[in-house]
């Protein structure tokens, strides 16, 4: 193995940035996702209370969550608090909660963390800071959480009657009383039959090992 192993073809960028309109007050995030053929995503979101911090932290962690395990990736962010943080082991007095979260998604990837001046003219990281800025916007306005991230892909499609097995009975019971746009499905994780909500995709019910299962798959991962 050669060492310095350079951000090479089958590299993944992520443009993370925070921002927050009061500290504490409503915030938003957004991440840039530039895939190896050069193609890019950006995914966003907001919370009506929250800060800086925190949310240049979650812009981190959602940006690399949707980049499959083990890639290499390139982080860019403007807050020396999150590179800093990462990169020379600054102490950490707050968030542990986002910095548990964060160690899991890097350690899962090879992630390069670089931080970049923040309104230098880096076109990316200006997308990044705006798309933010749109985002605690909503939040504010909303006084809602919200994340708009990539469209979630079914696996298999839902089971048809005939697959339910000992839940038969039960399933055929329910469903003249199940509400618009309720469905129900035959959990991938447990086999169960579960009543998904309306506009639900996913094929896991709401069981803890399930919803393991279903977040250790790669359906929300960048296509
Ligand atoms: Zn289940």
């Amino acid at each position: 193995m050669s060492g310095g192993a350079a951000a090479g073809a089958q590299t993944y960028y992520v443009y993370a940035d925070g921002s927050c309109l009061g500290n504490p007050g409503p915030g938003g995030w957004a991440a840039v996702i530039v895939k190896p053929d050069g193609a890019s995503r950006t995914i966003y979101g907001g919370d009506p209370s929250t800060t800086n911090n925190r949310m240049e932290l979650t812009a981190a962690i959602e940006g690399l969550r949707v980049i499959p395990a083990g890639a290499r990736v390139v982080l860019r962010s403007d807050s020396q608090y999150l590179v800093k943080t990462m990169t020379l082991g600054w102490k950490r007095n707050m968030n542990s909660d986002l910095w548990l979260k964060l160690d899991h998604e890097a350690g899962e990837r090879k992630v390069r963390f670089e931080w970049v001046e923040g309104h230098a003219g880096d076109p990316l990281n200006e997308q990044a800071d705006q798309q933010a800025r749109a985002a605690a916007a909503i939040a504010g306005k909303t006084g809602r959480l919200h994340y708009h991230g990539l469209p979630i892909v079914d696996e298999e499609p839902p089971a048809s009657a005939a697959e339910f097995g000992e839940d038969d009975a039960t399933v055929r019971e329910l469903r003249p009383l199940l509400g618009a746009g309720e469905s129900v499905r035959k959990c991938g994780g447990c086999g169960r039959a579960f009543v998904a909500a309306a506009g639900h995709s996913g094929r896991y019910c709401q069981l803890a090992p399930c919803q393991l299962k279903a977040r250790r798959s790669a359906r929300q991962r960048i296509k």
